[in-house]
């Protein structure tokens, strides 16, 4: 048995991040991973979605250009050479979460953990204890329970993807699914998206997912909202989904977005004791304690907001508070800021309009606009950019700031510093616009 001060089960954002911080503060560590070093972010999810969404915006760039102004060249999408480009450089980020344990000093353990006891993990025949043990297995895409739903991909098969599909079914209305769709779209498939509910991005303010849908149709993505899907039947080479409402047919992908569930099922972890949620997630206190001491869990096997950050953020707080000087360290979550990589893209922080208005009753106002930004000033077809400021209160502090448009993917980090700092909307009235940008609508809000 081999025996550290700190031992991780899961080498994805907050594994990786709490793991090094231990060791920089002179914990002896291991961490045990069963696949690819960097986890959902760097090998299937934040890192491979946003070279795919990149690709796509050159591709979009190009075809605007074409319509409005430039004579540009072919920009048909080489799907196989963008993927083999991808995972290339992701080869690279794997070899470096090597090189930077073995340079902390951290042992990785490779294959798959499972609970002896609270503080003990089995890998193989082999048995390691920890002082201190972290959970932070993550989370895996949630597959229907419906006849022919293996017929459909995850968001890990469409990273799996070595052709473009020709003409792709998107299940589920969340993130993942109008991220996914959007970008298929703008590099040239056929899309339709088929969401449960009455309106896409249902957790967030609802004039994103009422632009998103405009700007989807606009992309020329056909959106299905309040459609449930019964069956996937296979017809000839192509897939056909069964609805309440009839029948879809000619897909050659279906991609299944509709959630994440924790990874938990695997690990045995009945035999540590650790209390788990309703949904399977891992309980936690605000310090990432589980009930059991000793145990505790970080990321999105916790049903924390699921983003990397937010992983990276707990891991390091924990490392900080069990082996550093800062004994009351903690995640802050009071406001995390959020981008959904569609076209256009969408930055939003704090509460919604309708959360605000649960919070804080009448005390709130609401400042909107909508605009054709200048980047689509020559397109024939200009995509809107609108934004929402939401404040609360007499000074009306900022409480939230929701957008969608060209760059509201860069746009939301410093504001998020500024609403966090209790900005109120004075505050920004009386900044300097920048000018002409998007981002110098939200400090002229009337
Ligand atoms: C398609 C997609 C797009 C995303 N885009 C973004 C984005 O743009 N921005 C953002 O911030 N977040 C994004 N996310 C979310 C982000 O990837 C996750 O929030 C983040 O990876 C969570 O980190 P984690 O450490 O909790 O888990 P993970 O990164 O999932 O790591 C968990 C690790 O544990 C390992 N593991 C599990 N069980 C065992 C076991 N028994 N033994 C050994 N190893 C085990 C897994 O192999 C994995 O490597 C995206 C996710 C997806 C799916």
């Amino acid at each position: 048995m081999e025996h550290y001060d700190f031992l991780v089960l899961g080498a994805g954002s907050g594994g990786i991040a709490s793991g090094n911080r231990a060791a920089a503060l002179g914990a002896r560590v291991a961490v045990i991973e069963m696949a690819r070093l960097g986890g959902t972010c760097v090998n299937l999810g934040c890192v491979p979605k946003k070279i795919m969404w990149n690709a796509a915006q050159f591709e979009e760039r190009l075809t605007e250009a074409r319509a409005g102004h430039l004579h540009a060249g072919e920009g048909a999408c080489d799907f196989g050479a963008l993927v083999t480009a991808r995972e290339r450089y992701i080869a690279g980020l794997n070899a470096r979460y090597r090189e930077k344990f073995a340079s902390t000093g951290v042992t990785l353990i490779e294959g798959m953990g499972v609970f002896v006891d609270e503080h003990t993990l089995a890998v193989g025949t082999r048995r390691f204890s920890g002082e201190h043990v972290l959970i932070a297995t993550g989370a895996r895409p949630v597959i229907p329970d419906l006849p022919g739903a293996a017929l459909g991909i995850t968001s890990d098969g469409f990273f799996a993807l070595k052709s473009q599909p020709r003409r792709a079914a998107i299940v589920g209305g969340g993130y993942i699914a109008v991220e996914l769709a959007g970008v298929l779209r703008a590099l040239g498939s056929e899309v339709t998206l088929l969401a449960r509910r009455g309106r896409l991005l249902a957790s967030f303010d609802d004039m994103l997912g009422d632009e998103l849908c405009a700007a989807m149709h606009a992309q020329g993505i056909q959106v299905m909202l309040d459609t449930r899907i019964t069956e996937a039947e296979q017809a000839g080479g192509d897939i056909t989904l069964v609805l309440e409402t009839g029948r879809l047919g000619g897909f050659d992908t279906v991609i299944f977005a509709i959630g994440r569930s924790p990874n938990v099922e695997d690990l045995n972890i009945s035999a540590t004791g650790a209390r788990l949620g309703p949904q399977g997630h891992v309980v936690v206190d605000a310090l990432q304690n589980t009930n059991v001491a000793g145990l505790y869990a970080v990321g999105d096997v916790t049903g924390a907001p699921a983003l990397t950050p937010v992983a990276i953020a707990a891991g390091r707080a924990l490392a900080d508070r069990l082996f550093g000087s800062a004994p009351a360290r903690r995640l802050d979550t009071r406001f995390v800021p959020t981008v959904i990589f569609t076209h256009p893209p969408i930055g939003t922080v704090g509460l919604s309009e309708a959360g605000a208005r649960h919070c804080h009753g009448d005390g709130i106002k609401v400042y909107h606009t909508r605009f054709t930004p200048l980047v689509h000033a020559l397109s024939p077809h200009p995509v809107k950019t609108a934004m929402k400021l939401v404040t609360a209160g007499p000074e009306e502090t900022v409480v939230g700031c929701h957008i969608i448009g060209e760059g509201a993917d860069e746009m939301l980090q410093g504001f998020t510093v500024a609403i966090r700092m209790g900005a109120t909307k004075r505050d920004f009235d009386e900044t300097i616009a920048i000018h002409p940008t998007s981002a110098e609508e939200l400090v002229t809000l009337t």
